[in-house]
């Protein structure tokens, strides 16, 4: 291996991620349907035709067809090059961070548990037990061969820690505002995660999720309560966006402090504006859920329109790549 060219031997890793890649579209869909991962070949979900190898080929096929079945024409789901390029990308990724090396390998195994648990979370708001089950152990033998500084010990109660944060939220919420803030699959990823990194660094990740989760669904509740008409209520999700990032630029710049003042208490006015309308629409959703007595739905939190895992993998990987310069962006909220 040290013979060869360090690019081509990035190339082939890229070429062994969008393989691996293929099979995880294998993982999600057979393990959201039930069906058997390992064996029976592929085949187009219209037609049931089976497809030949040069079909089936990543990435490369998906171009070559134009997107579409060969025998029926129906068009292929985008999540197939997707899925594959990301694959790709992550093992690329951890081959440049880590080179040809067992921690590689882990990283590579940790990566596609990520990519198959977010995509099932997207697709059907599912999360499989065993997908969850086996990341904690992947993240159980990270600790296990020294790729962390945690020891054995750290990394188990950093997963026992992971899993009751999320359970305590949702008990807390349930109590108090009548559904579970977070689903029972997002405490089963924070034991892997939390087994991963450990108690301290997994509050990191926990806020850093948060954020993720407000950044990426606000903007879908602010373009869909603007269609539903409810021109205050979009506006005040436009609010608290708008407070997020600038609690985020006013920490990189320097302004006049009497102005600053005057500002912090003209937009903190704003968002207690937004939030008392945002608590009026969410209180109301839940009048409309407790006659309809559906208590199936009460489950879901009404109030949200993107599931919670994907930010919380998000975050994990971002820890796991970027963990020195996240603890920079959150030292300048602390000091
Ligand atoms: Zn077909």
């Amino acid at each position: 291996m040290n013979n060869l060219p360090f690019g081509i031997v990035a190339f082939y890793v890229f070429i062994l991620g969008l393989c691996i890649g293929s099979f995880l579209n294998v993982a999600i869909l057979r393990g959201l349907s039930g069906e058997d991962i390992v064996f029976g070949r592929s085949r187009c979900p219209k037609c049931q035709n089976q497809l030949a190898w040069y079909m089936n080929i990543p990435l490369v096929s998906y171009i070559f067809l134009r997107g579409k079945c060969a025998f029926c024409k129906e068009h292929i789901s985008f999540q197939y090059p997707l899925i594959e390029f990301i694959s790709g990308l992550c093992f690329l990724g951890s081959f440049l961070a880590f080179g040809l090396t067992l921690k590689f390998a882990l990283v590579c195994f940790i990566l596609s548990l990520f990519i198959v648990l977010s995509a099932t979370d997207f697709k059907e708001t599912v999360i499989l037990d065993y997908h969850a089950y086996l990341l904690a152990f992947v993240a159980f033998l990270y600790s296990v061969f020294k790729f962390s500084d945690l020891t054995i010990v750290q990394s188990l109660l950093g997963g026992i820690f992971g899993f009751l944060f999320f359970e305590i939220f949702s008990f807390a919420s349930r109590k108090l505002i009548g559904f579970r803030m977070f689903g029972e699959g997002d405490s089963l990823i924070a034991i892997g995660i939390g087994m991963l990194f450990g108690i301290k660094i997994f509050l990191v990740v926990a806020v850093l999720s948060f954020l993720i989760q407000c950044v990426g669904s606000i903007p879908l509740l602010i373009i869909n309560s603007y269609k539903q008409r409810k021109i205050q209520l979009s506006v005040a999700y436009l609010i608290v966006l708008f407070s997020i990032f600038l609690l985020i630029i006013l920490n990189y710049i320097d302004i006049n402090n009497s102005f600053y003042l005057f500002f912090a208490i003209f937009i903190s006015a704003l968002l207690i504006w937004a939030l008392k309308n945002i608590l009026f629409e969410i209180r109301t959703k839940k009048m409309i859920l407790d006659k309809n007595e559906n208590k199936e739905n009460i489950e879901n939190p009404p109030y949200c329109l993107l599931p919670f895992g994907p930010a919380l993998i998000f975050a994990a990987f971002l820890c796991l790549f970027f963990l020195p310069q996240i603890k920079e962006f959150f030292k300048i909220f602390i000091s």
